[in-house]
């Protein structure tokens, strides 16, 4: 009898409970699926597309490099070459990486081939930007950067690819001598105590306003040779490549972060 009873208690309440989602899903009021807080923060827009939001911090505005050091000497600050409102590869001097570390990030980034670009394939104005730099030289996640305006190459190696993990989307190459611009979303691997990948890095790649990628799942950092392969870090800094071919330098201008 006094199981009945529960039993009936329970079912009448699963039904009452039924009752109310479904009022909730056959509701005519809108409100029943309205949200209001908590409230996006008011970020204010630049004048133009490119320009950086009132929350962005400013990895080159225009004058200096004191937000980069140099990679191979990281108590030296970057050898790069600052013209007015841009700066161009010094070839020799190696990769430049940020003074402060990030996670995940929206990043905007502007470069140019120079209109005199040379060489073929990969050794055409060859840079790229390393979403995460993890250690010396290359190592970290390399998103390319290079003419692949008219220039053939491995296409999982060409401008807008995650180097050699994935084909870009499209290519949205502009001519040499034209300013070119980046808008990525970063996501960073999480690991684990023991040093295990916890998530993977996804990185979604905007080219003068073209996706290249959509929210692309990374299988490791990027290798040259051999398979990509996660290795655990924590907050990394973004770097600039020094490629070293003997093609006319790349330059930049124009790079903020906002931090997610
Ligand atoms: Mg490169």
């Amino acid at each position: 009898m006094k199981k009945e009873l529960l039993f009936l208690i329970s079912t009448a309440l699963s039904v009452s409970a039924f009752a109310q989602d479904t009022k909730m899903e056959n509701s005519n009021d809108p409100k029943a699926t309205e949200i209001w807080s908590p409230e996006p923060k008011v970020v204010t827009s630049g004048k133009l597309p490119q320009d950086a939001p009132s929350d962005a911090i400013v990895l080159f505005g225009g004058r200096n490099l004191d937000a980069w050091h140099s990679v191979n000497n990281p108590a030296q600050p970057a050898k790069w070459t600052v013209d007015d409102g841009f700066f161009t590869v010094k070839k020799g001097t190696g990769n430049i990486e940020t003074n402060k570390k990030f996670t995940d990030y929206q990043l905007h980034l502007e470069w140019k081939i120079p209109s005199n670009i040379t060489g073929e394939g990969q050794a055409r104005g060859n840079s790229g930007v390393f979403l995460a730099s993890t250690g010396p030289g290359d190592d970290g996640y390399e998103i390319q950067i290079m003419d692949a305006y008219n220039n053939k190459t491995y296409v999982n190696g060409q401008t807008g690819s995650v180097y050699k993990q994935v084909i870009p989307l499209a290519n949205a190459n502009k001519k040499p001598g034209e300013w070119q611009y980046y808008d990525i979303l970063w996501t960073a691997p999480r690991f684990n105590d023991d040093g295990s990948l916890k998530s993977p890095a996804a990185v979604t790649v905007f080219l003068n306003g073209v996706v290249l990628e959509n929210h692309f799942v990374l299988t490791g950092a990027t290798r040259y040779i051999g398979k990509p392969e996660y290795k655990a870090h924590g907050p990394s800094s973004i770097k600039l490549q020094d490629h070293g071919d003997p093609s006319p330098a790349i330059s930049f201008r124009n790079i903020w972060v906002r931090e997610l």
